[in-house]
Order: structure tokens, then sequence, then C-alpha cells
């Protein structure tokens, strides 16, 4: 029998975690012991050019430390290209993706990493055929781009989808909450050079891994408009969301790895028991 309630911890191991993290992997961890549930890891590791495994290790040890369990062996999203690609195929198969020759490196790079707030609303066009070829024939990079307009004419209903919101947005929304993807714009879902993107990651995973419900910070409530659309084209079945509150640091802005947070590695060495950090989050 499968188990009713399945959430994942999904980190990119680009960067020690932080108490942030530890939150979130909390969180997730004691939804699913209150739902009798499992609680799985996930590594999204698809930017091959910050993803270390040292840091996947370091994950793991501050998890153990936490006194979280977790199912071996833990899925590494860059050893699953032919999924995604299937799952691209599929999209492409209905016309709902064009090439954007025209990506910057940083909107690039951007793709592969989840969009902690809002989204950058890029609507583009795909080129006349012939310009596109000669692209293609001088083997320019490009990235696939899912067209917001096509999505909404594939699916009719589009306007009328929705996701269940069981925690709270990042402005209190709660309940059956209607997507709307528009703010997001066509978003990236696969580079040539990596072949796929941090969007379409996610939802096949969770489609594959049988999530039922995404426990995470609500910085990632908009792309849940996203990710929700993109299910009902891949006809996947859509989990619940519980997007929990963000940590603040001191200077009340949240806690990244790029602001250097303090590690939990570093709270560990400070003597910091993983019980006196439980209780200091609420848990
Ligand atoms: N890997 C993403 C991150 O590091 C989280 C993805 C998700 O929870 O959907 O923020």
């Amino acid at each position: 029998m499968s188990p009713k309630f399945i959430t994942r911890f999904a980190p990119s191991p680009t960067g020690d975690l932080h108490r942030g993290h530890a939150f979130s992997a909390l969180n997730a961890w004691r939804a699913a012991k209150e739902a009798g549930g499992r609680f799985i890891l996930r590594m999204e590791d698809i930017d091959t050019t910050r993803s270390r495994p040292a840091y996947e290790a370091s994950i793991k040890e501050d998890l153990a430390w936490l006194g979280l369990e977790w199912d071996e062996p833990v899925r590494r999203q860059s050893e699953h290209i032919d999924d995604y690609q299937a799952a691209l195929d599929k999209l492409a198969a209905k016309d709902l993706l064009y090439r954007d020759f025209r990506t910057r490196k940083d909107i690039a790079q951007a793709a592969v990493s989840a969009p902690h707030g809002p989204g950058d609303a890029f609507e583009g066009e795909a080129l006349h055929p012939n310009e596109e070829l000669r692209y293609l024939e001088e083997d320019r990079p490009f990235a696939w781009r899912l067209s917001l307009e096509a999505a909404g004419r594939s699916i009719g209903e589009a306007g009328r989808l929705k996701f269940i919101e069981e925690g709270g947005g990042p402005k209190g929304q709660q309940g059956r909450i209607r997507v709307d993807p528009r703010p997001s714009g066509d978003v990236v879902l696969a580079r040539k050079d990596v072949g796929v993107a941090y969007h379409l990651a996610v939802v096949v995973d969770d489609a594959l891994q049988g999530v039922t419900h995404v426990v995470r910070g609500n910085d990632l409530f908009e792309a849940t408009h996203v990710q929700r659309l993109l299910q009902a084209l891949l006809g996947y079945p859509a989990p619940a969301y519980r997007h929990h509150r963000l940590l603040l640091g001191p200077d009340s802005k949240k806690l990244s790895k790029r602001d250097k947070a303090e590690t939990l590695k570093a709270i560990r060495e400070r003597g910091v028991s993983a019980e006196q950090l439980k209780a200091e989050l609420g848990f």
C-alpha cells in the first residue's frame, strides 16, 4: 500500500544548510510524522556549475544531526535527465514550447535554481522559422520556454485551475487558490546545455516520487502557480501545498546562503545541541 502522505525536503547542494533550511526540513518531517507518512530527501543538483558532492554530504550530516531519517538512495536530479526530457517532449508535442535564443546568461542561470521571489514575467515569441534554422545551424545556445498563451489554449479551463494551500502564502493566502501563472511569464523549462530547468524538474520529480504534500518556504508560493499549470499540462496529480513562513535574520531579511547566514555546521561547532536549536525553532 502506498502511503497516503509523502512529503520531501529538496535542497540544492550548492552550499551548507542554515537555520532556514533546518526549519523547512523540520516542518516537512513533523508533517510526515503526524500523518504517519513518509519523508523523502531529494538533491536538486541540476545546477552543475554550483552543485558539489561535498555539500550533499554535509547536508546529510546536518539532517542526521537534527535527528531526521530518510530512505536511501536519495534521488539526484542530475541522474534523471531522461525523465525530464520525456516530459519536455510531451509538452513539445503539444506545441507548448518555443526556443529562446536571446536568453541572457544570468536569466539562464536563474532558471536552474528555484526563483525565491517574484518571477521575471518574460514574454517572448517564437522566431521566424528561417531565422530559427539559421541560429540552430550556427549552434547558438537557447532555452525552451513554456508559452503561457499556448498553455492556456491547451487546457482550456486554465483560468479555473486551483491548488490547495494548507499552510499560507506570503500574504496569508489559504485554501483553494486560483492559479495565475502570469506574474512568472513564459518560464524557462530547459536549457540546451543542461536539458532541464527548475520548474520542470520539481514537477516531474514530485509526480514520480508520489509526493502528496509539498512543505516548503512561502518564497516559493508564486512558483506553485507555474508548477500547478505544468502538472495539468502533463496529466500529473496535484499535491497539496503547505507553505511556511520564512526565518528572518537580525536585519529582517530572509536567511540566505548568499548573505552568508550562519551554517548549521557552525552552530554545531559553537557547542549548540540539536535539541537547543530545535527548541529555538519551535520543535
Ligand atoms: N531546490 C529548491 C531550493 O533549493 C527547493 C525546491 C522546492 O521545494 O520545490 O530552494
